[in-house]
């Protein structure tokens, strides 16, 4: 095994005892308590029972850095509305945004519905069932591959999820330091694997880290393997597993411009394909940068020539790799307000208030709305 992090301190005992390898006993209690205990969710068929590959593949690509709660809603929204991968393939890009709007990560949203794309066009509408045929489809990444190939197809495939990355290295008692660790711990991982319902241990292990193993606290008393847990038995579980210490995330700031029509209507912007939010609607802001531009240079990319307003305060946002400030500006123009002969006026549109809910509008794009509205 690798170093001990340095800001952790193991005790004597606990350095010099071996470790204890997790294996068939463990995949044997895993299964049981997963018959018995399983978490009842939508996406879900029942123990022994191959899932619906859309279902799963679905539910694995929403669930990408968000809670089973916040997921819940938004997928019975999309299997109601799309019940299969053809109907989804079907559907505009910009209503599967619509739908997504809140969920985050849109570029998951964009990638979805390239990935439904492809398995209509390339596969005749059924998943293929191999992980590395899987992989190539867009969106798909390993452990999305090896979760719909192990749920769906009963294949023997390891996914390795936060969670399954937090048992496998108490199981094994794994001290070499996140992400460093990762490798070892698919290694480990793969070890565990049953030949037979790759699916049923697979999902036992994810609802094993969301109930039992958790990240604070875990319930070793009542956990289905710690007579197989070497972190357990060395009195490790709450140290492990071991994070590196993360970069501090970095700030950047713009001006956001709300325009409000005299009827209501609030101007959008389509922001580009590629990168960030791509595709989203936005409202019209300046660049993202790392210092707030003055006023006089953030006025360059004012939609309108006309009287703008401060809104007290600004907008927060905390994206995965930094977090952005946001000055928001708002204006009242009357309803033949031309934008001729601004440059991004071939992106942008009217919509009314009441329509607002109804947009492909990422979170940020809401607050700002929101703060900028509500200091009328
Ligand atoms: Fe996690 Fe404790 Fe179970 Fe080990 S015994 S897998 S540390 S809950």
């Amino acid at each position: 095994m690798g170093a001990v992090q340095e800001n952790v301190t193991l005790g004597r005992k606990q350095q010099q005892l071996p470790l204890r390898p997790a294996g068939l006993l463990t995949v044997r209690s895993l299964l049981a308590w997963y018959e018995a205990e399983r978490r009842d969710l939508p996406w879900r068929y029942g123990p022994r029972k191959a899932a619906d590959p859309y279902r799963v593949w679905l539910s694995e690509i929403m669930l990408q850095q968000t809670t089973v709660k916040a997921v819940v809603p938004y997928f019975q929204k999309f299997v109601a509305r799309w019940p299969t991968v053809s109907a989804l393939a079907a559907a505009p890009l910009e209503e599967v945004l619509q739908q997504w709007a809140g969920l985050g990560y849109y570029s998951r949203a964009r990638n979805l519905k390239a990935c439904a794309d492809a398995v209509v066009r390339d596969h005749g509408g059924a998943f293929p069932r191999a992980e590395a045929k899987l992989l190539k489809l867009p969106g798909i990444g390993p452990y999305t591959a090896a979760a719909i190939s192990a749920i769906a197809f009963g294949q023997k495939a390891t996914p390795v999820d936060g969670n399954i990355e937090r048992v496998v290295s108490r199981l094994f008692a794994v001290r070499q330091p996140l992400p460093g660790a990762k490798p070892e711990i698919k290694r480990l991982a793969a070890t565990l694997t049953p030949q037979r319902r790759a699916g049923d241990f697979a999902q036992a292990m994810m609802d094993l880290g969301a109930e039992i193993c958790t990240p604070k606290n875990p319930s070793c008393l009542v956990c289905p393997v710690q007579q197989d847990c070497s972190a357990s038995a060395q009195n490790l579980a709450e140290l492990l597993p071991i994070k590196a210490a993360k970069a501090a995330r970095p700030s950047r700031y713009g001006v956001a411009f709300l325009v409000q029509r005299e009827d209501g209507a609030v101007l959008l912007r389509q922001r580009p394909e590629a990168g960030l939010l791509g595709g989203m609607l936005e409202v019209p802001s300046t660049v993202w940068g790392e210092k707030l531009p003055a006023r006089t240079e953030a006025m360059r990319a004012a939609p309108v020539t006309t009287s703008w307003m401060q809104a007290a305060g600004t907008v927060v946002h905390v994206f995965t790799h930094f977090r952005l400030e946001l000055v928001v500006y708002r204006a009242l123009v009357p309803i033949d307000t031309s934008f001729t002969l601004w440059a991004e006026q071939e992106r942008c549109r009217w919509v009314q208030r009441r329509d607002l809910h109804a947009q492909a509008l990422p979170t940020v794009m809401k607050k700002v709305i929101a703060h900028g509205l509500a200091d009328n």
